[in-house]
């Protein structure tokens, strides 16, 4: 079977990566002129470490990125509301979360996968299958054909919004800055919660720190870069003093903002011999730094799933019984936290404070050990598939 991949973001090379591992061809296009250079830094939890590990980009991922092994909330003025170990989030020991930066990631990728496998200036426009495969139109005048058709074309995927009417993105209700400071971090992940305000830093290096912030904003408000610094410092400048160090020490022409939206929840991925995989399926708030770490979850059982089935259709069902509810609830519960995280009430932010103050170390643990503690199941085999066993 030879496979067609839009989009060569984390979700597309990983899918890429599994599927020649798994003896499959796949051909990535990517609208981009090249590989990944900007951008900054990508929290990765412990599924999307065994989801890597299974890449075999382990020993490559040692070498990039740094462990981080307590994740805190705090108060704008610096007291310690809850925290916990994120090493005991998971039942193997040592398997702590990780911060990379994301050009980082992407070369590694691209390495682990080999260049040939992406044409990059590629910008696909159209599609149309047929009961044997899926032509793939390209910009550039040229077709491409495959016999299944994957999107990993991102948030505003083409393919998704063409398969499934009303699936349009919506605003979050909140914008977001991000950053890299030469800056030396504790090994954690430290997020402060104000009101309709909220702050998040994470070692990246020995001396860089990956930051970002939010605030309650209707879209389509940017500044400059000066001026984006700047009112970062007036905004965050009474909180405790790391932050408007963190902020400081960042080039004002390297920091980034995007308005945050997401995807409704869809009851499908798939259309015959086509689906989509990562934020073209499931795109998510980043509030728990998730939405990469699904988008690998997802590459590696899809890879999985069109090695054990000979007809895509099958593959792609299969995939969708194994994927879609887990990183629907996730979506779901990255919004709530979102929401209560952007809250402005002062009577609500007080409750919301008293709570987190009252969670043990524990009860943080068990939230959110479905979620990152998460190993993927091996596949279930093809004959209980077929006589219709819910997986
Ligand atoms: C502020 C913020 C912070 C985040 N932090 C984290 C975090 O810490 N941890 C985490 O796990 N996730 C995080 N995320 C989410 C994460 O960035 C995304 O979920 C992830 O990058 C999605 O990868 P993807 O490959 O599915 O899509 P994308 O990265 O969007 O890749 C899609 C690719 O498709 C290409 N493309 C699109 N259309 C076409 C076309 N027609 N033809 C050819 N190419 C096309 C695009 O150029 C792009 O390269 C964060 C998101 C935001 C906004």
């Amino acid at each position: 079977m030879k496979v067609l991949i839009i989009g060569a973001g984390i979700g597309g090379l990983c899918t890429a990566l599994a599927l020649r591992r798994a003896g499959i061809e796949a051909q990535v296009f990517e609208r981009a002129e090249g590989a990944q250079e900007a951008g900054t830094g990508l929290t990765l939890w412990t599924n999307a470490l065994r989801a890597l590990e299974q890449l075999g980009l382990t020993e490559a991922l040692r070498e990039f990125a740094m462990p981080y092994t307590r994740a805190a909330f705090q108060t704008p003025h610096g007291a310690v509301l809850t925290e916990t170990s994120t090493l005991s989030l998971t039942q193997a020991p040592c398997v702590s979360p990780v911060a990379i930066h994301r050009a980082d990631l992407h070369h590694l990728l691209l390495n682990a996968l080999g260049r040939d496998a992406v044409q990059f200036g590629t910008r696909c426009v159209t599609y149309q299958q047929n009961q044997r495969g899926v032509h793939l139109q390209l910009e550039n005048g040229e077709s491409a054909y495959g016999e299944a058709l994957i999107g990993a074309d991102g948030i505003h995927s083409m393919l998704r919004t063409s398969l499934f009417a009303g699936s349009e993105p919506r605003f979050a209700g909140y914008t977001a800055w991000r950053g890299i400071a030469r800056f030396r971090h504790p090994h954690a992940a430290i997020e402060t919660w104000g009101r309709g305000i909220r702050f998040g830093s994470v070692v990246l290096s020995q001396d860089h720190t990956y930051w970002f912030a939010t605030r309650n904003e209707s879209p389509g408000h940017d500044a400059d870069a000066v001026t984006r610094k700047q009112g970062l410092l007036t905004l965050f400048h009474q909180w405790h003093q790391q932050i408007p160090e963190i902020i400081e020490a960042t080039e004002a022409q390297s920091i980034l903002h995007k308005d945050i939206y997401e995807l409704k929840p869809l009851p499908h991925w798939s259309v015959g011999r086509i689906t989509l995989l990562g934020d073209a399926a499931h795109a998510m708030t980043p509030n728990l730094g998730q939405g990469a770490c699904q988008a690998i979850e997802d590459a590696v059982v899809l890879a999985e799933c069109i090695a054990q089935y000979p007809q895509p259709e099958d593959a792609f069902q299969a995939y969708e019984r194994r994927r879609l509810a887990r990183a629907n609830r996730i979506l779901r519960q990255s919004r709530l936290l979102g929401q209560i995280g952007q809250w402005e009430n002062s009577f609500l932010c007080g409750l919301r404070d008293l709570a987190l103050r009252a969670t043990p170390p524990i009860l943080l643990r068990k939230q959110l050990e479905p979620i990152v503690g998460y190993k993927i199941p091996s596949a279930i085999p093809v004959g209980s598939v077929r006589s219709g066993r819910q997986l």
